[in-house]
């Protein structure tokens, strides 16, 4: 496990983070982890924070303000310090990532993948996907209907339609799609 899950409905999260980063004091978050920092992450929302383990404990629930359950049972609580708090991170966002996700992946997309729309993308391989999809975008689609949903642009847009129509380059291969099936190609 890389990361360490916050239940936001027995601790309050969204108070206690931005407090503990900004006076930088550690504090403690159930579980543990084995790499080199850690990930925090809200269940139900995503990857909020970066922190170091300072230490690791088995031992009652240690004392926080912020707990919203009177007590729990004994268990693993390991002391973190933020590193990096981010509210509005990508990752905060469900299906950024996944189970499988290894550690070396989550850093790079918390460091870098800064608003890069999934998991395949570096900030580096989107930028250079959208510079080269930019110099095509002076073509006129050959077609009006979407490869992806097959609807047909010029039903609703007429004339219109094949100004509307983007190309996708995967590889070496060129597609033509509405804006919509893009964006969601992107987005894979
Ligand atoms: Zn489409
Ligand atoms: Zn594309």
């Amino acid at each position: 496990m890389n990361r360490l899950r916050i239940d936001p409905a027995t601790y309050d999260a969204w108070s206690a983070l931005p407090v503990y980063f900004q006076e930088q004091s550690p504090f403690y978050v159930e579980g543990d982890v084995s790499t080199p920092t850690a990930f925090i992450e809200l269940i139900g929302h995503g990857i909020v924070a970066e922190a170091d383990v300072l230490l690791v404990e088995t031992t009652s629930r240690p004392d926080d303000r912020y707990w919203l359950e009177p007590s729990a049972p004994n268990g693993v609580y390991s002391l973190v310090d933020l590193l990096a708090l981010d509210f509005h991170h990508p990752l905060l966002y469900v299906g950024a990532y996944d189970e499988t996700t290894d550690y070396v992946t989550l850093k790079r997309l918390w460091d870098e993948g800064y608003r890069v729309p999934s998991k395949r993308w570096s900030r580096e391989t989107y930028e250079a996907h959208l510079a080269r999809e930019r110099q095509v975008e002076h073509r006129l689609s050959p077609t009006t209907v979407c490869a992806i949903c097959t609807s047909d642009l010029s039903n609703r847009y007429g004339p219109l339609a094949v100004r509307l129509m983007e190309c996708h380059m995967e590889a070496e291969a060129e597609m033509w799609v509405c804006p919509t099936c893009h964006k969601a190609l992107h987005c894979k």
